[in-house]
């Protein structure tokens, strides 16, 4: 099997001024991170977040993908502690790693940002909220109506960058070709339905690019109350492709995925977009084309100039 398609979108929602949602859709590495702690905080968090997962996981982080988590927990926890401006800022983090044959993903989470799987119509959450109502609807207090529109819906229990040290969830389970894999932020998760969600994936023929902008539209259209962040791949049957060279830093996660070749045209505003493995930019190739361009205009210039 190998990654097939691959998504990331991220949008500030309609409420919101400042987006502090983070994500990496670096097949095969994917993540989501949920900021809070005010002002510029919540975003540095989960960039800072995002980094460091991308660094730990290229690097190779010998206690996998929950090592990864605990080495952004630390830098997040060290900025906090040396910079007043930002002192208890913290981050949810839900981080999937493929392996390099695509038959199993391994997770790591802290927080309420969650993961999904999408397999023969029926959407499973992977991950368990780090939330305060997701500890009450478990011990029976709240039911998952109630939850749903709960005033302190989006306190949660676990953060990244809170502590010295954080409790991860780990996860690993076998893949099949035809899953969809999806992580988002709550700004989807607390709008949008799950069964509404599903009904999304398999309207949008279960292509991530399509599906991620229906997504993020169907949070907006409910209220967009909060950041809305998705990232979506797809498990395909076929064989995985040899590392990239040089070009793949990451020598220990080889490149899967035919997804850093698709690009597709943003369509959303004020959206932060990212498809297929969030590389490969188009404005060197602009850049050079008006350069040619200018040198043209020049050369005509002087032609006629010189008549
Ligand atoms: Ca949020």
């Amino acid at each position: 099997m190998l990654v097939g398609r691959a998504a990331g979108l991220s949008d500030t929602g309609r409420r919101r001024r400042q987006n502090e949602d983070a994500f990496v859709c670096e097949p095969p590495l994917f993540a989501i991170a949920d900021g809070m702690g005010g002002a510029q905080a919540g975003e540095l968090a989960s960039r800072l977040a995002a980094a460091a997962i991308e660094e730990a996981a290229a690097a190779g982080d010998e206690d996998g993908v929950a090592g990864a988590v605990r080495a952004a927990n630390a830098r997040i926890f060290e900025r906090s502690l040396s910079d007043p401006a930002v002192a208890g800022m913290g981050t949810t983090a839900t981080v999937a790693l493929v392996d390099e044959h695509a038959e199993t993903l391994t997770l790591a989470h802290v927080g309420d940002s969650r993961a999904y799987r999408y397999r023969a119509g029926e959407l499973e959450q992977l991950t368990t909220d780090h939330s305060l109502v997701a500890e009450l609807v478990r011990s029976g207090r709240l039911t998952e109506a109630e939850a749903a529109v709960h005033p302190h819906r989006s306190v949660i229990t676990r953060a990244l960058g809170t502590e010295a040290e954080v409790e991860v969830d780990t996860l690993s389970l076998r893949l099949e070709p035809g899953d969809l894999v999806l992580l988002c932020s709550d700004g989807l998760s607390a709008m949008v339905r799950d069964d509404e969600i599903a009904r999304l994936l398999d309207e949008s023929g279960r292509d991530p690019y399509v599906a991620s902008e229906a997504l993020v539209r169907a949070a907006n259209a409910a209220g967009g109350e909060d950041n809305v962040t998705v990232v979506l791949f797809e498990l395909l049957e076929g064989q995985p492709r040899p590392a990239a060279g040089a070009a793949a830093a990451a020598d220990r996660l080889p490149v899967t995925a035919p997804a850093d070749e698709v690009t597709s045209e943003p369509v959303l505003e004020g959206v932060v977009q990212r498809h297929g493995a969030g590389k490969g930019s188009r404005w060197p190739a602009l850049l050079l084309v008006l350069a040619l361009l200018a040198v043209a205009a020049l050369v005509i210039w002087w032609s006629v100039l010189l008549r």
